[in-house]
């Protein structure tokens, strides 16, 4: 499968992409998650990006686009890929088409993740992310064991600093004005499905797959 998952901060993007991720064997490519681990390492580009992810605005079109393609060229897609995040504005999906176009690989289906602001609010001021291996909670949906420790790694949760109420309405703005034209970009191809993004992740999972009709690139175990 070679899908992208559209959808506002918070519709649960990441989640459902760690679930395909686990039971499909499809690499998960998050540009959320490269530049954080740019942030984290202190990186140059770490360092340029900064201002930008934690004020909510969108890094640069450029800087984004060689990351992913950097990321796709380099690595081994025979089982798919699923992009996360990538592309949030209509110039983006623009050069993903170029580039996927160069590797023989286009995007079979772009999935649009509904979800209302009530949820999307709730859902991110209660999330917390573990520092060191990145799992994800929620302080009232999904706690860890112990508060404040990571079930898997024992690692200290934390709040990511663009998580807090005023941050997530400028994300919601950029998102507004940057991605809606991504959404018409797959609408006019004809690869956009619309997915109800409140359900559980499971039923979300079994719906997705319905749609892709691709159950044969599940484990043998699922
Ligand atoms: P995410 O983890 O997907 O919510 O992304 C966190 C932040 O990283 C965003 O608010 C942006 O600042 C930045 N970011 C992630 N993906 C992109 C992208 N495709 N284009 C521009 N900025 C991005």
């Amino acid at each position: 499968m070679r899908i992208v998952l559209l959808g506002a901060p918070g519709a649960g993007k990441g989640t459902l992409a760690n679930h395909l991720k686990t039971k499909c064997g499809v690499l998960h490519l998050s540009t959320g998650d490269m530049l954080r681990e740019e942030m984290k390492s202190d990186s140059s580009l770490g360092k340029e990006v900064k201002k930008y992810v934690e004020s909510g605005a969108l890094v640069p079109d450029e800087v984004v686009i060689k990351l992913i393609e950097n990321k796709l060229k380099g690595a081994d897609v025979a089982k798919g890929f699923l992009l996360d995040g990538f592309p949030r504005t209509a110039k983006q999906a623009q050069n993903l088409d170029e580039i996927l176009e160069g590797m023989g690989q286009p995007i079979q289906y772009s999935f649009f993740m509904e979800v209302s602001l009530p949820v999307i609010l709730q859902r991110l001021t209660g999330r917390r992310v573990c520092r060191q291996c990145g799992a994800v909670y929620h302080i009232k949906n999904m706690p860890s064991k112990v508060e404040g420790k990571c079930d898997v790694c024992d690692g200290e949760l934390y709040q990511r600093p663009d998580d807090n109420e005023a941050t997530i309405r400028t994300r919601m703005d950029v998102y507004t004005k940057s991605t809606t034209p991504v959404i018409e970009y797959y609408d006019q191809q004809g690869k956009l499905k619309k997915v109800n993004a409140e359900q559980e992740t499971e039923k979300l999972f079994d719906e997705l797959i319905g749609i892709i009709g691709q159950n044969d690139g599940k484990s043998d175990k699922d």
